[in-house]
């Protein structure tokens, strides 16, 4: 029986970071647990190739349950198993979310200390840009942030339609001042390769002696003993004991279901399900969000797509010339953020661009050259859950994702195909668009619109909030990450967003992997003082 004094749960995006910074001290022995194996393949390296992870060992390839706002279909959900987790997965936009998020977390939904004053200073520590310094981004940090290597004709045409069709200016920086506009994103990537939260912060660090790395390392539950985290149990039986903390940063799918299966959830659902409940916790695995997307996609009658980028000579340029050429493209290379509801307090969509058919997750093919436009609702309402499906913790969370559940999503699901449309039709995109594939032409109505959504919406695979901080009475944790109820254990990853941010969700999985390390280490500025309070 090992000792250490932290054990982390989850080698991805927020736990790499943490085993990090814990781990910097050298008199502290801290023990990274991981599930999945080693990140060394070609898919998780060449950017393009993320989506060929699907279903292979790297994945593990949930399903949802049947959503009946989607006529009853059950989604494909994958996620990140291997080092570096869903940041070894994931299509590398580098991209934070909007001030109002963060304000809304600790202004309203109880988690202060976590505002946009407060995290911007966090996400620069992490970001080692190369292009953008002060004052929103840092260049020293160890997260490689780049411009795309390669970019497609089809991307530039389509920020200039987007930009003119939305009424956007054209941005160089999503993470700026303001987000509203068109671009080509930034990504993390590093000389043509994809450069992952394993990469950036695990494997400079690998021979540190008081870091053990494992991996095919599946964590079966916490062990509490008198109301304190003291460490884990593993698949197999054995127990590693944690002296000071037990941190679970496995993700918005799997953080609830460990703790579930530790005891730590809603009783009346442990019980159900074979598990005497430790502490009761209504809102463990409840909810769950994610940004619901609708898929466009149009043919293109020129070559200007990924379409060819399997030819061998794309590989060739790619080995020969270290990091070139199509290949290094991660499918998503613009978009646009914009405000489909007229009061929106910030961009209520993001409009994905790709110059490829990317449908359905990748799995449905098209015989010819094509691009996606895919709005993407980025400030949802609808809340699922993540429950067990059993006490086995080799059997699959049960996910419900309840997307679109309310009529004003919907609604704004349909305002935001027509605006896709429009994108399309707008010079110099419209010089290159064929027709709309999917819908076809003749879907036009907004009952119509609102029927292909049901049957044809995806997610952006931003599953979060199912460990959410918040106040007593709704959150799972504390403002700094603590399970309440459970001494010794903390929760650190994108299920402890108190609401997805509007963005992507790898960079402030990382940010809040950071704060649980200043948290843990005492590094802690007070909170800001609210605008107005007297200090
Ligand atoms: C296909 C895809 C594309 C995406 N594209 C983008 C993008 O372009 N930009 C962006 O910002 N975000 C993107 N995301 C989302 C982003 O990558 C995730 O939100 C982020 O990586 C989540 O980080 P995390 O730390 O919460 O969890 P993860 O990174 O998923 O890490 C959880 C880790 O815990 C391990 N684990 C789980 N259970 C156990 C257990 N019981 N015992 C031991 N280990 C366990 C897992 O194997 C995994 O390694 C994408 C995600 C996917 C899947």
């Amino acid at each position: 029986m090992a000792e250490h004094d932290y054990v982390v749960v989850g080698a991805g995006s927020a736990g790499c970071v943490l085993a990090n910074r814990l781990s910097a001290d050298p008199s502290v022995r801290v023990l990274l647990l991981e599930a999945g194996g080693s990140d060394r393949n070609m898919n998780v390296r060449i950017p393009i190739g993320f989506a060929k992870q699907f279903r292979t060992d790297l994945d593990w390839a949930y399903t949802a349950e049947p959503d009946s706002n989607l006529i009853g279909r059950s989604m494909f959900l994958p996620r990140g198993r291997c080092l570096g987790g869903s940041s070894s997965m994931n299509a590398m936009i580098y991209m934070r979310g909007h001030r109002h998020d963060y304000d809304t977390w600790a202004s309203e939904l109880g988690a202060p200390g976590w505002s946009y004053d407060e995290v911007l200073p966090v996400f620069k520590r992490s970001e080692a840009n190369t292009r953008l310094g002060e004052p929103y981004h840092g260049r020293d940090g160890e997260l490689a942030v780049t411009d795309p290597v390669w970019v497609s004709k089809l991307a530039q045409r389509f920020v200039a339609a987007a930009s003119q069709a939305a009424g956007v200016p054209v941005t160089d920086d999503f993470n700026g001042a303001e987000q509203d506009g068109a671009g080509v994103v930034q990504v993390t990537q590093r000389r043509g390769r994809r450069w992952s939260a394993a990469d950036a912060f695990l494997h400079p660090v690998r021979e540190r002696p008081n870091l053990e790395v494992r991996t095919g390392a599946q964590v079966r539950r916490v062990v509490v003993e008198g109301g304190r985290a003291t460490g884990v149990q593993m698949l197999d039986g054995a127990v590693e004991r944690a002296r000071r903390e037990v941190v679970v940063c496995a993700g918005a799918y799997n953080s609830p279901q460990l703790l579930m299966l530790s005891g730590i959830g809603p009783a009346d659902h442990l019980r159900d399900t074979g598990i005497e409940p430790l502490v009761d916790h209504p809102h463990v695995g409840a909810h769950l969000q994610d940004h619901p997307m609708a898929t466009l996609t149009f043919q293109c009658p020129e070559a200007l797509t990924l379409f060819d980028a399997t030819h061998p000579r794309y590989l060739a340029e790619y080995l020969l010339r270290r990091g070139r050429g199509k290949l290094t493209s991660n499918v998503g290379e613009a978009g646009c953020f914009v405000r489909i509801a007229p009061d929106a307090p910030a961009p209520d969509f993001y409009v994905y661009f790709g110059p490829a058919y990317y449908f359905d997750n990748g799995f449905r093919t098209y015989p010819g050259h094509a691009f996606t436009i895919a709005p993407s609702l980025v400030r949802p309402r609808s809340e699922g859950a993540v429950r067990l499906r059993s006490a086995d913790p080799r059997d699959p969370p049960a996910i419900h994702l309840n997307f679109l559940s309310t009529r004003e999503e919907m609604d704004s699901m349909v305002a935001a195909v027509r605006l896709a449309r429009e994108i399309a039709g707008t010079a110099p995109l419209s010089h290159s668009a064929g027709t709309n594939i999917d819908p076809g032409p003749g879907v036009a109505s907004d009952e119509q619109l609102e029927a292909w959504v049901r049957a044809e919406a995806q997610h952006v695979y931003h599953a979060a909030c199912t460990c959410r901080m918040g106040p007593e009475d709704g959150g799972v944790l504390d403002e700094q990450l603590r399970v309440r109820g459970v001494d010794g254990l903390r929760v650190a990853d994108a299920s402890s967003f108190p609401r997805v941010p509007g963005g992507n969700t790898n960079a402030p999985a990382i940010m809040v992997g950071e704060r649980a390390a200043d948290f843990i280490l005492g590094n802690v500025p007070a909170p800001a003082q609210p605008a107005g309070a007297t200090p």
